[in-house]
Parts: C-alpha cells; structure tokens; sequence
C-alpha cells in the first residue's frame, strides 16, 4: 500500500516522522509519500515538505492511489478530499490522526480501500484509538466488502453490498455460491456464511465466480484473474501507451477490473506511460529482472532486438507469467505495435474466509462495586455493543432487566477457568463479547487468566476496561482511608499459600502501609480475619484506626469504624471489605480518614506521613 502523510503544524511534522517510521517497519508497507503542506525545507528522512496546499496534495494522492493520512482535524481532512471524491470502490483510504496520537480515525474506504486495517494497525504502533464506524466491524459481523478485499475480488454491483451487508447486520445469514473448487482448503467459513453449489439453483445473496451469466445474486463478485504484460520504447507517449492497452483488453475481452496486475522489465519500472496507466487502472506496477524473467518456463515469442537491449528475448509475455508467480497461463500472446507490447496471462484463484472476518473480540469489564452509577461509560458501553456477557450469577443478576436475557450468560462461582473459555468460544464465532467481573478486572479479577488462555486464540482481540475497585469504593465509603501509601492484601489462600499472606500482611505493618484487605472471609474460612489482625497486632497497637464496608454499591451498604482491638473480633463475610490505618489514620466524625501531612491552622498534631519534616 502506498501512503501519504500530511501535517500542519510542528507537533503534526513530529508526529508524521514517528508515523512514517511505525510504517515503515512494517514489511508490507511502502510509505513511499510523505508530505506536509507549507512551510520547512527538503531533505529531512522520509518526510517531505512541499509548498502544494492540502486540496492539491489531496487530489494528488487519490490520482495515484495512494492511501492518505491527515495528522490534524477531521474538518481539515474532510475539506481537502472533498472535491476529489468519485466512489467507494476506487477512492484511496483516508485516516485522520489527531496530533496527539490518541486517536486514528478511518474516514474514507474503510473496508474495500483496506482504510480500516491500516487505521488498525497504526493505531496499534502508536498506542492510539481506532475509531472504526463501519457497522459490520463494530457488530463483529461478516463484512463482504472485507472479504471481496482481502481476496482481491472484483465488486460487480456495488449496490448489492449494502444489500447484503443489511441482511447480515439484522443478524440474519447469507448465502453465498463460489466456483467449483475456489475454496481455500480449510478456510473457517463464518456463522453467517451458508455456502450453496455454483452455480446455484436459486437466488442467492453473493456469487463469486469469473462470469455472471445465468447467475441471480445480490451481489457479484468476481476473480482479478489477468496480469498485463507490457514492453515499450523509451519515452514512449503516455496517451499512446494507453490507448494500446485499452484496445488490447477490449479486443480479447478482458474487462479491465479484472486485471490484477500490470507487468514489465524493472528498467522500464519509471516508464511514464505504463505507470500512469496502472494508477489509472488503480493496480500495481509489478517490474521483473531480466534474470527473473529468464527463470519463467515456457515458449514464448523472441525477438532479438529485445534480446539485445535487455537481455531477454521477450518481455511482455514473461513478465504476465512471472506476474501470476507460477500459477498462471499465457491467454493472450505477444502482440506488437508501433514500438509498444502486451500479453496476457490468467492466473488461477481461490478464495478464503480470514479470522479477520470473523472479528471476535472481547472485553474484559470492571463493572465495579455493584450500582450502574459505579460503572465507568466506558463499560456501560461495552455492556450495551457485546452480543453475549458472560460472567459470574451474582454480578448477571446485577445486570438483568437492563440487557435482553437472551445475551446474558451466568456461570457458577470457581469455575473462572470455563468462564474464560466460554468468552473464547463465542467470539470465535465473530462474537463480541463481555466478561465481567466485580471492581476492577485487573485487580483479583480474570483480566491476566484471560492473557493467559488468549495465548491459544490469537486471532481473538482482547481489551480491559477498568472499573471502580472495592478499594477505591469502599474508601469513598469510610471516608478516605487509604489517602497515603496503602497496599491491598487479598486473604484467600485459594490460589495463594497462608505463609506468604503473613509474610505479607508483617511487611505491610513493618512498612506502615494503609492497608485494604479483600476476602477477608468466606463460607469456608470464618476466621481469617482475625488470623490477620493477630498477625498485624504484634506490630501495630491495639488502637489503630480501623474500617470495614459490606455490600458496596449494592443494597445493605454497611460502614463500620473501630480499633484493630476489636476488628478482630467482628463478623465480616465475603461481600465485605476492611481497612486498616496507617500510623497517621484517625476517626473524624465517624469517619476513617489517613492524613497525607498537611499542616494546617489550628492543628498541633504530628503526623507520621509528611516525611518527617513535622518531627522537626
Ligand atoms: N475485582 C474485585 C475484587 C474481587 S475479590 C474488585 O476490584 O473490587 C472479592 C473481594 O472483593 C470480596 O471478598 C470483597 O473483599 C471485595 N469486594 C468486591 N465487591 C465488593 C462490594 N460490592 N462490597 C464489598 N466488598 C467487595
């Protein structure tokens, strides 16, 4: 893919240098213009600086195909291409990237210009946001357009993707006829996808095949089957070249879109004419050493004079075979004129469904303490765009009457492990979906277990949105208890030894931590807490400031205040919190606060979190 990059701004050059650099590391990139409208001299890396305004540029790029991005507002963007745009299936991506790198927004030829993957895949380098509004990709659907794309088909009727794609969005399933034996062996066909012999017997949604006729589909989708080989005097008249082409297609009946490639000899490679037709004919200019050419196997039509110029006794006919990379035949031989020439070769095609068409994704959410106010809106919408939300019966029972039944998935307490595989499974059918847990989900929570288990799908996305932790809830609750240095000490020895949580509840006192302790108590383990308060006893005095907090954000919210004296003596369960002051913790008003070393007026104490400075 081609690509070009234009700034505004200094941070927008900045920032157009680092997104040269991301694409160009990528193999399959060749951000071969990169430019910016006004201002600064040549001769910085990659980044060019040109005195052409954006429209110019802007019409430029689309001229040549190639990909544009727009460091800067979408405003600036979508002014610049506007007097340029012809059409869907041939207009040349276009992303937006804010200067800050936050966010990379595809705005034109999302699916069949590739706009979206590349807005993906930068988006990805930077550390940015995609912002992808096509509707297939955020329903997770099967999108054809993608599909015609990334299987380099040609769209017969344009009108019929949006027929086929509204179909597919109302969750309803496709059917589809491809030509004998084009299938990719093993290819994984989508849910949505019902595969019907070609040609078929009825009225489908989508035909893939090399000719239409007989055929009644929604949508036509043809093989970009033909390579043009190509061979001409140097500074040869573009218009003249082209024309020659042109006639050469029509007389052999090669629609132009069907043609994949355009091929030379690589000293003809900035012949103005034949480049100037494969923009036009918006595909690739393939050039071949003369070496390579050798290496092609066939008869083919010599002609010294060639030979004694390049060193190859044909150009046109090899450089169409070595086009289709050994899987091709010559359909159309040398033809010749006025010091131009063209072959044709077809080359054999197959079609496969990508994992990317299946686009499972899914979102791993902290939906915090309980409440739906509590629930960050990012996580509310992650909840509302999933297909399926899986997760343990007590946090779905929070969930029921806001989502339809049907999308809600309850499992049972300690079986996290199958929890996770049920969110793989199902996005494994282009499913998005949610997994939540209580809080946050990386804080005691399956955000790592899925990382782990993802290991095996790596074609399944995965995000984590945070959530309010009991912590952070349960603080707010008590008053502010955890306002210095704290640590958060879970007391299930489940998956973790009894030793260790000593050990670590000794160096927290040691270290004079604020401490939150999480599962204090089960069904199982009634006296865990006051184990832990023993332990914490033979650092800290019987007094210190303590707290707890049950049912946070639920209902029967409970606040309780009191010394570790007699903390260690009261009943808490599984749905409680506790905390545990530091040396400078005190109960103001019923409330637990740690102070952070403020002097203020009026106050004499000294309190131990300042540094030391109050000491002196
Ligand atoms: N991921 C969760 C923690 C799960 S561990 C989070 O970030 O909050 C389970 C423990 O969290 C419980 O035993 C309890 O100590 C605490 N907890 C979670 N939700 C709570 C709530 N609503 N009220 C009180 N404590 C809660």
């Amino acid at each position: 893919m081609r690509i070009g990059i234009i700034s505004f701004t200094e941070n927008g050059m900045r920032l157009s240098e680092k997104i040269a650099e991301c694409l160009r590391e990528d193999e399959t990139e060749a951000v071969t213009r990169c430019s910016a409208a006004k201002g600064r001299a040549d001769g910085e890396a990659f980044v060019r600086y040109s005195g052409l305004t954006a429209p110019e540029w802007a019409r430029e790029q689309f001229r040549t195909g190639t990909a544009m991005i727009f460091v800067g507002a979408c405003g600036i963007a979508v002014r610049s291409i506007a007097p340029w745009l012809a059409d869907k299936l041939v207009d040349s991506p276009v992303l937006a990237v804010d200067e800050k790198a936050g966010y990379v927004i595809p705005l034109l030829s999302g699916h069949v210009g590739g706009g979206n993957e590349l807005a993906g895949r930068l988006a990805k380098r930077l550390g940015a946001a995609a912002v992808v509004t096509t509707a297939t990709d955020l329903n997770g659907r099967f999108a054809v357009d993608l599909f015609a794309r990334q299987n380099g088909l040609r769209i017969g009727n344009r009108e019929g993707i949006a027929r086929v794609s509204a179909k597919v969005l109302a969750g309803e399933s496709i059917t589809m006829a491809i030509a004998p034996d084009r299938i990719r062996t093993g290819s994984p066909v989508p849910e949505q996808v019902e595969l019907v012999p070609y040609p078929p017997g009825q009225a489908v949604d989508v035909a893939v095949g090399a000719r239409a006729g007989g055929v009644d589909a929604a949508l036509f989708l043809y093989p970009k089957e033909y390579a043009l080989g190509a061979g001409c005097r140097s500074g040869k008249e573009p218009e003249k070249i082209g024309r020659f082409l042109e006639d050469f297609l029509e007389r052999h009946k090669i629609c132009k879109e069907s043609v994949f490639a355009l091929a030379s000899i690589d000293r003809k490679k900035d012949e103005e004419g034949l480049r100037r037709w494969s923009e036009g004919a918006h595909v690739p200019f393939l050039t071949f050493s003369a070496e390579q050419l050798l290496q092609v196997e066939g008869t083919f039509s010599p002609s010294d004079f060639v030979r004694a110029t390049v060193g190859v006794e044909n150009v046109c006919e090899r450089s169409a075979l070595a086009a289709c990379r050994g899987d091709g035949e010559l359909v159309c031989r040398k033809e010749a004129k006025d010091g131009m020439t063209a072959a044709a070769a077809r080359k054999s095609w197959e079609v496969f469904f990508s994992e990317e068409n299946r686009r499972g994704h899914i979102d791993i959410v902290g939906m915090g303490p309980g409440c739906w106010e509590m629930m960050t809106l990012q996580a509310q919408r992650a909840l509302e765009e999933a297909d399926m939300i899986v997760g343990y019966t007590v946090y779905i029972r929070l969930l029921e009457g806001r989502f339809d039944p049907k999308k809600l998935r309850a499992t049972a307490m300690r079986q996290e492990e199958e929890r996770c595989r049920i969110c793989f499974e199902e996005a494994q059918k282009g499913k998005r979906v949610a997994l939540v847990c209580s809080g946050d989900a990386g804080i005691y929570g399956l955000a790592s277990l899925m990382y782990e288990i993802g290991k095996a799908y790596p074609q399944i996305g995965l995000s984590v949105i945070a959530g309010v932790t009991a912590a952070s809830s349960g603080a707010a609750v008590l008053g502010a208890p955890l306002n210095h240095d704290f640590c958060v000490i879970s007391l299930s020895d489940l998956l973790t030894p009894w030793e260790k949580i000593e050990k670590r509840l000794r160096a927290a006192a040691e270290g004079d931590f604020a401490i939150a302790l999480y599962n204090p108590a089960s069904r199982r383990r009634s006296d865990y807490l006051q184990r832990a308060c023993d332990i914490l006893l033979q650092t800290l005095e019987e007094s210190r400031p303590c707290g707890y907090v049950e049912n946070i954000g639920r209902e029967g919210t409970r606040e309780t205040v009191c010394t570790l004296g007699k903390l260690r003596d009261l009943p808490v369960n599984m749905f409680t919190t506790v905390f545990i002051g530091n040396s400078g913790s005190e109960i103001v008003g019923g409330k637990l606060i740690t102070r952070r070393g403020y002097q203020i007026e009026g106050s004499t104490d000294f309190c131990g979190n300042d540094g030391g400075k109050g000491a002196v």
